[in-house]
């Protein structure tokens, strides 16, 4: 996963508050956010910076154009996708921080969409010679986990089907075959008039849906096989907490399903990308996820293009949007060396190992079979195929402790979607709390992280983070209970992790 952080200009009504910028790229990789309300005079926490820098594979400054953005983001998806593999980019971001400007742009100005797909055509008419292509696409939105058609928003609610290849589609959607990047520019403008749009108090024109652009390339060389690549390209919906933007009553609930989405996308390539790690990932957790399980699970290259804004008033909401996007690029480190997670798993269970050790060297010392637990039958039949029948007890022994692992660690991992899924409700709660599984621990009233993951550089060691401060929120008696609930949840979490 390529993680691309921009930061946009600051705006108009952020200058007329008086808002200060905040957030600054230092160089090519590192952005700074300094915390706006820390006091410079407190003696406890003179000795810790105000500031915190994140390393991201490229940053980009309100001063990046269009053009800059998409030259290192993901113009080198290209030549994979017209050969068969499948990419996908999102934006991802609080509202008004510049995904649509990102992804779609202005007329003048136009954004990694347009750009990309004028170079993909180009790449097709460079190689028709030789190969014939056939691309089409579609355009929808998934708004409160609803699929809307948006070059025919008359077909209603669609729904996901499963080919017999395996391949998540949506059912009855319309395709429509594409011959230049203008003509899917103009769709893709007709379509987005159609986004569910509704005001918010963060964003009068702001879009609660996820927009998803697919682009299938289907190439064959004469006599040869068939490769079908497929091109994802999501604007996602808004990032930002639903107390922020003052949401109540039915918007309360769409955040609810669009985080939903938000939060499935962030645990899937948090499970993919750890490869030592169990392979259950929950794609049916949402419609994004089961719509990009191929896209995802496949070969698929994947860049995350990150927003925020530089202002001093958007704090809170950067510092998560940078914590998000700054794990999502420590997890390709850990996919690139998978080095790193086999020593991790070997560190967190040495200790057993250096047990079973110790074991079979006595056993070995003395010379003689303790049947222990098992049969003799068993002990004599596992005999046949192992030098030492106590070191095939041993190895049963091992291999059962292993299946038996198994299922808490299924638990686990859903009690871990369920506890992250709580405290993103319950964020606009805790105040300053970091965004779920970003936790710093040590914060009050959350479990530890304790998950054991190597941390991504930059995130212990530059550690400057500005600690706990909590909104004036009263806490109301379900939010009380739900607080209960989860640090039930966390207890559970603990005791199954050991
Ligand atoms: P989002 O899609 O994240 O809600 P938008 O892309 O709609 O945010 O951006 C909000 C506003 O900021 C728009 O008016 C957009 O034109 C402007 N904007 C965002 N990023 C930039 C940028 N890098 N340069 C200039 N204007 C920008
Ligand atoms: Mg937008």
């Amino acid at each position: 996963l390529q993680v691309a952080l921009r930061i946009r200009p600051m705006s108009t009504a952020e200058l007329a508050e008086g808002a200060r910028p905040i957030a600054h790229r230092v160089d090519k990789q590192v952005v700074v956010l300094r915390d706006p309300l820390e006091d410079p005079d407190d003696v406890l926490r003179a000795s810790r910076s105000r500031e915190k820098s994140y390393v991201f594979d490229v940053a980009f400054d309100s001063m990046a154009t269009q053009e800059t953005v998409y030259r290192a983001t993901t113009r080198g998806l290209i030549a994979g996708i017209i050969s068969g593999y499948n990419a996908t980019v999102f934006t991802y971001g609080p509202t008004g921080c510049g995904k649509t400007y990102t992804m779609l742009g202005t007329e003048g100005e136009p954004g990694i969409c347009a750009r990309m797909l004028g170079d993909l055509f180009q790449a097709i008419e460079d190689t028709s010679g030789d190969m014939e292509y056939e691309v089409s696409m579609s355009y929808l939105e998934i708004y409160n986990e609803m699929i809307r058609d948006l070059l025919n928003p008359s077909l209603g609610c669609l729904q996901l089907r499963e080919d017999a290849s395996g391949t998540v589609q949506v059912a009855g959607i319309t395709e429509v075959s594409a011959i230049n990047a203008e003509e899917v520019m103009q769709l893709l403008v007709r379509g987005n008039r159609q986004r569910t749009q509704e005001p918010t108090a963060a964003n009068r024109t702001s879009s609660r849906s996820h927009a998803v652009l697919q682009v299938a390339v289907r190439q064959q060389r004469r006599g040869r096989g068939l490769h079908r690549g497929r091109l994802f390209m999501i604007d996602l919906a808004g990032s930002e907490r639903a107390a922020q933007t003052q949401n109540r009553g039915q918007r309360m609930k769409e955040g609810a399903h669009i985080n939903r989405s938000l939060l499935a996308l962030g645990n899937c390539i948090k499970a993919l990308s750890d490869q030592a790690s169990t392979k259950y990932i929950n794609y049916r957790d949402s419609k994004l996820t089961r719509l990009l399980k191929d896209s995802l699970g496949g070969n698929s290259r994947t860049v995350m293009i990150a927003h925020i804004s530089p202002a001093s008033t958007a704090f809170e909401e950067s510092r998560s949007t940078l914590a998000y996007a700054h794990r999502a690029k420590s997890i390709r480190t850990t996919v690139r060396h998978n080095l790193l997670s086999v020593s991790y798993r070997v560190a967190q269970y040495g200790s057993v190992t250096a047990d079973l050790c110790r074991d079979i060297q006595r056993l070995k010392g003395q010379g003689h079979a303790e049947p222990g637990q098992l049969g003799q039958a068993q002990v004599q039949r596992r005999g046949a195929r192992c030098t030492h029948p106590e070191l095939g007890r041993v190895q049963e022994e091992l291999l059962g402790a292993c299946r038996e692992q198994a299922a808490p660690r299924h638990l686990l991992l859903r009690l871990e979607g369920t506890e992250l899924h709580a405290q993103h409700l319950l964020a606009p709660y805790v105040g300053a709390k970091p965004p779920p599984g970003m936790g710093s621990p040590g914060e009050p009233g959350w479990g530890k992280e304790g998950r054991g993951e190597p941390d991504g550089p930059g995130d212990s060691g530059r550690d400057s983070d500005t600690g706990n401060k909590r909104l004036d929120v009263p806490e109301p008696p379900d939010v009380a209970a739900a607080h209960e609930s989860i640090a039930a949840v966390v207890e559970e979490r603990g005791t199954l992790q050991q």
